[in-house]
């Protein structure tokens, strides 16, 4: 009971494999196992299944509550809403649960609540219930918003569901999980990585990279749907938020048990993003983002949801980055220079409290 099992650190926040560790050597080793869930906490997928409605609690501490591009209030409504939405659900209704610092300007509250409600605008639900605290000043950096929400299967989800079947006879999932993909599957990615990442450590470390990083923080749900049906045949998704494009990747590869090659020159990234990485010797791979997703479909369709997402604001520079094999397990990446690289799963995300 006394043993000295050490204590938090930052990077068992950082997404990566020390948060999994924590999660899986902690949080499931309690949770899990109880309840009454079609996709349980154990399946670490981006959110719950309980009978035909996804669930999903997130809550944000980014540092600072407001960076380029974003503030903490548009980054817990969409957090959470691209969570549900992943999963091939329509988000219908938000809780919020609010801690704010003594201190915090009134301004700036307002704006974040003007922010949040901009937010669920855009992405078509509400918050209908919530609970506020405040505690003493000291470290938490003005604010902490939780963002738990519902989500319900659609028409389009159907339909999406219906085409992958078109393809491949066997396919049984109710719903879009990580563990879906197969050998031949696509892979896309709806824009640019590092974005969000960079933007806010710049806030943090008042760095200026020459140019206008702005982080991509944005609901993806209405973008999903439309992708879900209108072309369907989309077997995974996920949103690549801590530990980034790297961690999305080994992500699918070990619950679909497969192998994933990527290719360099096809993976979408801004040239001052990428200069800004390598002067801080960050992998732009492992950076978070808050507005893309990576998507797995069947090859058959893959054409059809790249030239959907091109003619969308969200996803005007998405590419079609790999795809799902038998050859060999883990993430590999087919390098500009000709080489292989083993993307492995990063320790954390190299960036903190970016969400
Ligand atoms: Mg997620």
């Amino acid at each position: 009971m006394n043993a000295n099992k050490g204590n938090i650190t930052m990077l068992h926040g950082a997404g990566g494999t020390v948060m999994h560790d924590l999660v899986k050597n902690y949080i499931v080793k309690y949770f899990g196992g109880i309840g009454n869930a079609e996709v349980p906490l154990e399946a670490l997928d981006d959110a719950a299944v309980v009978g035909d409605t996804v669930l999903k609690s997130d809550s944000h501490a980014v540092k600072p509550i407001f960076f380029p591009g974003g503030d903490i209030g548009r980054l817990a409504i969409s957090g959470t809403v691209n969570d549900i939405a992943v999963l091939g659900a329509e988000p219908y209704a938000l809780a919020c649960g609010l801690v704010l610092e003594e201190g915090l300007a009134i301004a700036d509250f307002e704006k974040i609540l003007a922010s949040m409600r901009q937010t669920c605008q855009e992405a078509g639900v509400g918050v209908v219930t919530g609970d506020t605290k405040v505690v003493e000043k000291g470290s938490l950096g003005g604010c902490v918003i939780n963002v738990s929400g519902v989500g319900r299967r659609t028409e389009a989800l159907e339909r999406n569901l219906k085409v992958v079947k078109q393809f491949r006879s066997d396919f049984k999932a109710r719903w879009i999980l990580d563990s879906n993909l197969k050998p031949g599957d696509k892979i896309l990615l709806s824009g640019t990585i590092g974005d969000h990442g960079l933007a806010v450590l710049s806030a943090q470390e008042g760095l200026s990279f020459g140019s206008s990083i702005k982080s991509d923080v944005k609901p993806l749900s209405r973008l999903i749907q439309r992708l879900l049906g209108e072309v369907g045949g989309i077997t995974a998704m996920k949103d690549p938020t801590r530990g980034g494009l790297a961690d999305a990747l080994n992500e699918f590869s070990e619950k679909s048990h497969i192998g994933i090659l990527v290719h360099e020159d096809k993976i979408p990234i801004r040239k001052d993003v990428k200069a800004a990485c390598e002067m801080l010797g960050l992998d732009p791979l492992e950076v978070g983002n808050e507005g893309k997703i990576v998507i797995s479909v069947v090859k058959e369709k893959a054409e059809e949801v790249l030239k959907l997402l091109k003619t969308t604001e969200e996803g005007k520079e998405a590419e079609i980055i790999g795809e799902a094999t038998k050859d060999f397990s883990g993430v590999a990446m087919q390098t500009v220079v000709g080489g292989k690289r083993i993307i492995q799963r990063p320790v954390g995300d190299p960036v903190p409290r970016i969400c």
